[in-house]
């Protein structure tokens, strides 16, 4: 057996390096990489629960991404998007505000080899619906939560707006890892989750200290526009007005001491620049 293996390791040894240097080695995981993907988008009737007036900006709809992070320790899924059943329907859905999903996660990861059972963690920025979309259908992953996030979703009655927790229930039985405040994902520092709550209890950023891209921030929902983030503006729904303006203070800091650059999730006009999976950030 042991002998096999290692025939099967060099032989992929050999493949990849008389490729092109992108085939991926089974059994072996990446430096570090982001892939980016879309999981839905939303249309808003009105951006005023945002605190931004109607006449302020003509945006009105948002990307809503999940991500997956691929370190040498594992693999990390961030947000979860909308949840897989809005792909049922063709084209955008619902009342007031209204949701589309093209292609669900599930689908899109198999263009890269992986399925909802290939992370090793998962992680989302808050429980809103349109980030924890398909908790329930990942298995095996570790559950990485503040505390504070964790209580307010799985009171009963659940004490946060917005969460709809038929989406994440089975997150219950999850390995999960209680955290209250920042935490190093892998231990060497290349992907921190870092504490900026606000918006919900437990909302959390997270930092991806990339080789060849930089450093970025994926921002949960601590902006949901750029001119949200110019103007310091705190949506109405926002569990906590002061923890958020301090969350502000603090992220904008933590990227500005780490050179970071801040991607906000929502914003459309810059998700749409992005490189989708299969390609990938490095
Ligand atoms: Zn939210």
């Amino acid at each position: 057996m042991i002998r096999n293996a290692g025939m099967l390791t060099w032989f992929f040894l050999l493949v990849g390096g008389c490729g092109n240097g992108e085939m991926s080695e089974p059994e072996s995981l990446a430096d570090l990489r982001l892939y980016v993907f879309d999981c839905g988008m939303l249309r808003l009737e009105t951006v005023e629960d945002f605190s931004v007036a109607n006449d302020e900006t003509d945006v009105r709809d948002l990307s809503v991404p999940c991500y997956v992070i691929e370190h040498e320790k594992g693999r990390l899924l961030w947000d979860g998007g909308l949840p897989s059943a809005t792909a049922d329907t063709d084209g955008w859905q619902g009342e007031g505000m209204l949701l589309r999903l093209d292609r669900t996660i599930a689908d899109q990861l198999a263009d890269i080899d992986l399925n909802m059972s290939s992370f090793d963690l998962m992680a989302f920025s808050h429980m809103h619906f349109d980030h924890v979309g398909v908790a329930n259908e990942v298995r095996g992953a570790k559950l990485i939560i503040q505390e504070a996030e964790y209580d307010a979703a799985f009171a009963d009655p659940v004490t946060l707006p917005g969460a709809d927790p038929s989406l994440y229930n089975k997150l219950k039985d999850a390995e999960t890892l209680f955290i209250n405040g920042d935490h190093d994902v892998f231990g060497d520092g290349r992907v921190r989750i870092i504490s900026a709550p606000g918006h919900t209890p437990g909302h959390q950023v997270l930092f991806v200290d990339l080789t060849n891209t930089g450093p970025i921030v994926l921002s949960g929902d601590l902006y949901h526009f750029a001119l949200s983030r110019a103007e310091r503006r705190v949506p109405s729904f926002n569990v906590d007005t002061d923890a958020t303006l301090a969350s502000m203070d603090r992220i904008e800091a933590f990227l500005v001491e780490e050179g970071a650059t801040l991607w906000i999730e929502h914003e459309l006009a810059l998700f749409e620049t992005l490189n989708k999976s299969p390609e990938y950030y490095d």
